[in-house]
């Protein structure tokens, strides 16, 4: 609310503003999917003027976009990797494998995991096969938003 030259809110308000505005994040890396975030993160489409700067360190991220396949074998990976990540934190399931294993779906390979909500929990699924760079954006504005009405799909581990 703005008055007299004041801008009124609270502190909330602010703090979830500023969380959604830099939402740094790690990938997993897997699948060709993993290409669409480098193609999402160069000139083109800059992702970096969402406040999205990709990170080494799990421990230094607050958004996990999971790509590619997940094998029963990684699954302990990836949920070490979420473990590491100071809360509040989000995940983001990028394509048809990280949501239902895609063209690897267990009905043909019973080393596949159905869904990487299985490990971790998910806040926000990109569709495609690829995830084109324009559904990675769209749906990186769909998270922040829901960080800033506070609707969160799950409660924070
Ligand atoms: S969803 Fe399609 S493009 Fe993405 S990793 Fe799987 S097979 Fe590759």
């Amino acid at each position: 609310m703005k008055s007299g030259g004041f801008h009124l809110s609270t502190i909330d308000k602010v703090l979830s503003w500023a969380r959604s505005s830099s939402l740094w994040y790690v990938t997993t890396g897997g699948g060709c999917c993993a290409d669409e975030i480098l193609a999402a993160m160069g000139p083109r489409y800059d992702l970096e003027r969402f406040g999205c700067v990709q990170q080494i360190d799990p421990r230094q991220a607050d958004l996990l976009i999971v790509t590619g396949l997940i094998s029963y074998k990684a699954a302990t990976h990836l949920r070490a990797l979420y473990d590491q990540m100071p809360a509040p934190k989000y995940v983001m399931c990028l394509g048809s494998c990280a949501t239902g294993g895609g063209p690897f779906a267990p009905e043909f390979s019973y080393g596949v995991v159905p869904g990487a909500d299985r490990i971790v929990p998910v806040d926000i699924y990109v569709p495609g096969c690829p995830a084109r760079p324009e559904a990675i954006m769209n749906g990186l504005i769909t998270l922040q938003e829901k960080i800033r009405g506070h609707q969160r799909s799950h409660p924070q581990a």
